[in-house]
């Protein structure tokens, strides 16, 4: 075995249905008595119907949270918390609303409760970002890890199929990223393995049935692994493309690392074949690239760049961005290599050796 470095980040963990009804013992364990909740727009009902269980320990709903956490949503927030005296934040919602938390806490201190609703990850992560004139800057922090995260399955019910799967191929890419990171460790190696599992099997049931509950608990317990695999070790060219492509060309995020992934897992195979042969093994396939292409189609998510806005003028761009930094990641980055991969990305052509 290859020696190595394990650190875990302190997260406390609360998992299973309703196990939201435990968020009032969870704040007054943090010593918290008023909560600033921040959600988007879009959950509004659900932050209410969340903070209405909460009699006498809300500030305030912020319900202004919007994707890549832009600079003065952040800003806003943070002068609400402090006017009104909120000693804890409650991000209910996926990686931008947790996002808009951590935003907050990177400067406010407070502590983050978080009740994840996709399967972003964020949550178990030291990891933020915040966009200020166009430019997303990303750092790690200790302050911003959420000291306590809900895990309620049903709370994810509502979350549309589509966003659904491309949601859960994203949490995979955390994974798979991490089964080759140049600070990998055998602990992590095992979470990501079974966060891998996870998420895939509980896509099939999920198609039949997008309200079964044990295979919405599936889905969120593969996330939680996948997200502790983000925040533990280094992620690679997936990540760094998935990034660029995002914040370049504004690509909606869980569907770019759906589209990118199993192009990205093709580049590094032949460098990482121990950790393709687990991302496999995972999947229940022979070929991990081809695993996570066809687990996309057949449930329906997009599989090309150019299904998702990507302009075909941008790949250049995009392949220079790419190459621009190198970076650890199983195979070194060559500009004309990474420029054919996102031209079989741009079409959706299946991820052939
Ligand atoms: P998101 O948070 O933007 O949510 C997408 C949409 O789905 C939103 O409109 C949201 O309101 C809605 N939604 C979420 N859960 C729902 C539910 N259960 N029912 C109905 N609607 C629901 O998307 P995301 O993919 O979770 O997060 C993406 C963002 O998170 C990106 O900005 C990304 O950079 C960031 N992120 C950060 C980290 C980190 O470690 N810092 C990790 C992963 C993602």
């Amino acid at each position: 075995m290859n020696r190595f470095v394990y650190t875990a980040n302190p997260s406390r963990i609360v998992f299973g249905p309703d196990s939201i009804d435990q968020l009032p013992a969870e704040i007054e364990r943090l010593g918290a008595r008023r909560a600033l909740v921040l959600c988007t727009p879009g959950q509004r009902d659900q932050a209410q119907a969340i903070a209405d269980r909460l009699p006498g320990r809300i500030a305030l709903i912020f319900d202004e949270a919007v994707m890549h956490v832009p600079v003065e949503t952040a800003r806003k927030a943070r002068a609400l918390a402090s006017e009104l005296k909120a000693d804890c934040a409650l991000a209910i919602g996926g990686g931008s609303t947790i996002g808009l938390g951590k935003a907050i806490a990177l400067e406010a201190g407070l502590p983050i409760i978080a009740v994840p609703t996709t399967y972003a990850g964020s949550e178990v992560t030291p990891i933020y970002g915040i966009t200020e004139a166009g430019l997303k800057k990303t750092g790690r922090d200790p302050r911003v890890l959420p000291r306590v995260v809900v895990y309620d399955p049903k709370l994810t019910l509502s979350l549309p199929m589509d966003l659904t799967v491309t949601s859960a191929i994203n949490a995979m890419a955390h994974a798979a990223e991490g089964l080759y990171a140049h600070d990998g460790n055998p602990v992590i190696s095992l979470m990501a393995e079974e966060g891998i599992r996870a998420c895939a099997a509980s896509l099939q049931p999920l198609r039949d049935n997008p309200r079964d509950l044990p295979a919405r608990s599936l889905a969120l317990y593969g996330a939680w692994l996948c997200g502790t695999v983000l925040g533990a070790v280094s992620m690679g060219l997936h990540h760094k493309l998935c990034h660029t492509l995002g914040g370049t060309f504004d690509l909606p995020h869980a569907q770019v690392h759906t589209v990118v992934l199993p192009h990205a897992l093709r580049y590094n195979a032949d460098a990482a074949p121990e950790a393709m042969a687990r991302i496999a093994k995972a999947l229940g396939v022979a070929d991990a690239p081809t695993g996570i292409f066809e687990l996309a189609r057949t449930h329906g998510a997009p599989v090309s760049l150019r299904a998702i806005g990507m302009p075909a003028d941008g790949l250049e761009q995009a392949a220079e961005l790419a190459a621009a930094n190198q970076y650890p990641n199983p195979r070194p980055l060559e500009r004309v290599a990474l420029r054919a991969l996102l031209d079989h990305a741009l079409e959706g052509a299946p991820p052939t050796p």
